[in-house]
């Protein structure tokens, strides 16, 4: 592990009008560097840990730029490992700024995306599945996908994959052991024990998979796509489900001219809908408008089917379901304020709606949710140990070399080979707590983070 012990700050707080603004410091001259800024009774390095201090912020020329609170900790015991300040002071667009060019000057440097995380998993606070779930916790949108990084973050999946890797060590200590003796002992006869361990991890690793998917939606949020003829209630559907269910979160980028997308939150799912005029039968008819109707059904999870429940059935509802088939799909019957069509039957499975009056509103979202776990109950998701591709992928492989060892093992392979298949599901387990991560690969991990953290 790399000890980087140059001092780095970074504002911690979001930038603009706010009550107070906090500002961060992290490595060996910490202490110093704030120090050299901040006016108080009390000199910042006699200060004891985790004592706040109130003084003065100073600028390069000792003129005061703002009120401030300090509080020093202490290597190792911080977030980093090593030494922390943090300086709080007023919000807005210049106490923080000012403040930051001031500990510029004493000697800090501006802290790159993600640096204080990453300083934490390269002096061993936390680990890198860890630290990935800070960033998770962050940008969470919903209370699910945000639970399910808090747990990562105090270590649920660390614990259950070191339990793994324990199970998996002891099975190669077993195996090299008799590997050095096999040119005396025809071959290598596997031990039950071993047999055990690696059934044992291979249990634990598909336990954890099991419930991968859920985790990884809950996550990375799902792709609802409403599809309908015009005038089933597309649009007043997509805005009545958005209601008072809208994520709090910013205008999506990504919305084109086509189609608008929104978040919104489905029982914890985080979930974008798009109401897409690439669906419409008319254009559907077009060789380009199918094209485009397929892509966006493609690129969805879930197809919510919108159909006019107050007039009977048409050839161009047909139409629009024709590509529906097979995919996962939810059927709303809009307009259940309006008398049924004389002679139309409830179709089976579908939920009756009215976006006008907000009538199976509950019902049609609890539909979508349901289907968007597969089925599953909704304490599933939220049971869900594994959250992000990139471990799912490495699971994978531990699982898959775990496997082969097993078979190895019973055919009485060659210890060697089946030694290698153990250390290589350990290093597939590294790559998920960091053991084991090329460079480059943490510096894209760490890049996703925002500043400051
Ligand atoms: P789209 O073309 O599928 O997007 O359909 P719109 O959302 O534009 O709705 C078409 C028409 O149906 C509009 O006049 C809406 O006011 C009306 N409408 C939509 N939902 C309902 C509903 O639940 N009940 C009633 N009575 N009218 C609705």
């Amino acid at each position: 592990m790399i000890a980087r012990t140059d001092t780095i700050a970074a504002l911690a707080t979001p930038p603009g009008v706010s009550a107070l603004a906090v500002v961060r410091l992290s490595g060996g001259e910490a202490v110093d560097v704030a120090g050299r800024v901040f006016r108080g009774r009390r000199v910042l390095g006699e200060l004891p840990p985790r004592t706040l201090a109130y003084g003065h912020a100073l600028d390069a020329d000792g003129a005061p730029i703002d009120e401030v609170t300090a509080v020093v900790l202490r290597a190792p015991a911080t977030a980093t490992g090593e030494d922390v300040v943090e300086l709080t002071c007023h919000g807005g667009t210049r106490s923080a700024p000012r403040l930051l060019s001031a500990l510029f000057a004493a000697g800090a440097r501006a802290a790159r995306a993600g640096e204080f995380t990453e300083r934490a998993f390269l002096h061993g606070r936390i680990d890198l599945a860890q630290a990935e779930a800070v960033a998770d916790v962050i940008h969470a949108e919903t209370d699910l996908a945000h639970r399910l990084a808090a747990r990562q973050i105090e270590g649920a999946l660390s614990r259950g994959l070191s339990a793994v890797a324990e199970s998996l060590r002891d099975a190669l200590a077993e195996i090299e052991a008799r590997v050095d003796f096999a040119e005396d002992v025809d071959g290598v006869a596997v031990p039950a024990a071993v047999a055990d361990a690696l059934s044992q991890a291979e249990a634990a690793l598909e336990r954890l998979l099991a419930g991968a998917d859920l985790g990884r939606r809950a996550r990375e949020g799902a792709r609802v796509v409403l599809a309908g003829r015009p005038n089933a209630g597309k649009s007043s559907l997509f805005n009545a489900l958005l209601g008072e269910d809208r994520a709090l979160v910013t205008a999506e980028p990504g919305t084109t001219r086509d189609a608008l997308a929104e978040r919104v939150d489905l029982e914890g799912m985080p979930v974008r809908l798009l109401d897409t005029a690439g669906l419409r039968a008319a254009e559907a008819i077009e060789a380009l408008g199918v094209e485009r109707a397929r892509r966006e059904l493609d690129a969805a999870d879930l197809v919510l089917w919108v159909v006019d429940g107050s007039r009977p059935e048409t050839d161009e509802d047909r139409l629009v379901f024709a590509p529906l088939a097979g995919r996962p799909h939810v059927v709303a019957r809009n307009k259940a304020d309006l008398p049924l069509p004389p002679g139309s039957l409830e179709p089976e499975g579908a939920v009756r709606v009215s976006a006008l009056t907000g009538e199976g509103l509950p019902a049609l979202r609890s539909a979508l949710a349901a289907a968007l776990r597969g089925g599953r109950p909704a304490g599933a998701a939220a049971e869900a140990l594994v959250t992000n591709g990139r471990h799912i992928e490495a699971l994978r492989h531990a699982r898959e070399a775990i496997a082969a060892a097993r078979k190895g093992a019973r055919d009485g392979a060659p210890g060697e080979l089946v030694a290698g298949d153990v250390r290589a599901a350990l290093e597939a387990l590294g790559e998920v707590t960091g053991e084991a991560v090329a460079p480059d690969l943490l510096e894209r991990i760490f890049a996703r983070f925002c500043i400051g953290k």
